[in-house]
C-alpha cells in the first residue's frame, strides 16, 4: 500500500532500480526515510479524527444519561465528523494507491463539461454553501471525453479547496472555454492564494501550505490525486494566483478531441 502512496516514493524507488549499487543504497536510505515520513503523517492523520471519535463515544456512554441534549448532539455531530473525515482519507488513500499502481483506467465517454461541473456541485452542495458559486461554460462548448466519475473527483476536490481556504460570503468562480485544440476549465477563488514558492508543491502528496492550514481537515492529498486523474485522462491541471485580485486559480486542460459530438449532437 505505502509504495503506491507518493509519487516521490515511487519515483525514488525507480530511480534506486537504475542507478548503481552505491547510489542505490544512499537512494534506498532516502526512500526509507521518506516511507518512515509517510507513515508518520497517515498515522497522524488517522489518528487525530479516531482520538475525537473515541472522547466522544466514551463520554457518551459514560455520562449517558446526564447530558443535556446539546451536549450530545455535539458530541454525536462530531462522532460523525470526524468518521467521515476517516472515511474521506481512506478513500483518498485507495485513490492514490490506484494512481501509483498504475492501475488507472479510465472509462471514457462524452460528456458536457457543465453536466460534470452541476453534479460535482450537487455533490459539494453544503461544502460551498456559504460562498456564492458562478458558473460560466458557454453551451457552444465542445465535448470532453472523459470518466465522468474521475473528472467530478477532480472538480470536487478543487471545489471543496475553494471553499475550504477562502473566506465565507465570497465567490467561487467555475469558467469553462476554449483555445485552439484545447479546452479549459478553471475554478477561481477569493481566498489568500498559493505563495509562488509554493505553487507547483501543492501537487505533491501530503503538501500542505501553511501551518494555519493544518487545522483545516485535509490531508494533502486532494490536489496529487486531481492530477493523477487529470494526468491519466490525457490532460494537465496547474495553479496559479489570480491578478485581478487575491485569490487562487486550478486550470485543467484537456485536449478537444476529433469527431466530439457538440452538446445535444448523438454520440
Ligand atoms: P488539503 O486541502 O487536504 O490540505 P490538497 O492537496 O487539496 O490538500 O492541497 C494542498 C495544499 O495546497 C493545501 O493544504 C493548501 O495549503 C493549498 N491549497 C489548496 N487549494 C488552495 C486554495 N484554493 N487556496 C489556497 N491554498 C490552497
Amino acid at each position: 500500500l505505502f509504495d503506491a502512496l507518493s509519487d516521490q516514493a515511487a519515483l525514488a524507488i525507480e530511480r534506486v532500480q537504475l542507478v548503481s549499487d552505491v547510489d542505490g543504497a544512499r537512494l534506498a536510505a532516502e526512500t526509507d526515510k521518506l516511507r518512515a515520513a509517510l507513515l508518520t503523517s497517515i498515522s497522524h492523520d488517522l489518528k487525530t479524527p479516531l482520538a475525537a471519535i473515541m472522547g466522544s463515544a466514551d463520554m457518551l456512554k459514560d455520562l449517558g444519561v446526564r447530558l443535556d441534549e446539546e451536549t450530545r448532539r455535539e458530541l454525536l455531530s462530531t462522532v460523525i465528523d470526524e468518521s467521515e473525515r476517516l472515511n474521506r482519507f481512506i478513500a483518498n488513500l485507495l485513490d492514490m494507491t490506484r494512481i501509483g499502481a498504475g492501475a488507472m483506467e479510465p472509462n471514457y465517454a462524452w460528456h458536457f463539461a457543465g453536466d460534470i461541473v452541476g453534479s460535482a456541485l450537487a455533490r459539494a452542495v453544503k461544502i460551498v454553501s456559504h460562498h456564492r458559486v458562478e458558473v460560466h461554460i458557454p453551451e457552444t462548448l465542445p465535448m470532453l471525453r472523459v470518466d465522468p466519475v474521475l473528472f467530478e473527483q477532480v472538480l470536487f476536490n478543487l471545489i471543496d479547496n475553494a471553499a475550504k481556504y477562502a473566506p465565507d460570503g465570497t465567490s467561487i468562480e467555475i469558467d469553462g472555454r476554449q483555445d485552439g485544440n484545447t479546452i479549459m476549465l478553471s475554478i477561481k477563488d477569493e481566498g489568500p492564494g498559493i505563495p509562488s514558492d509554493d505553487i507547483e508543491r501543492v501537487f505533491d502528496s501530503f503538501y500542505r501550505v501553511r501551518k494555519a492550514d493544518q487545522v483545516r481537515a485535509g490531508t494533502g492529498l486532494g490536489l496529487s490525486i486531481c492530477r493523477g486523474f487529470v494526468e491519466a485522462m490525457g490532460g494537465t491541471i496547474t495553479a496559479a494566483n489570480r491578478t485581478d485580485r487575491s485569490g487562487a486559480v486550478f486550470t485543467i486542460r484537456m485536449p478537444a478531441m476529433a469527431g466530439m459530438p457538440m452538446p445535444g449532437e448523438d454520440e
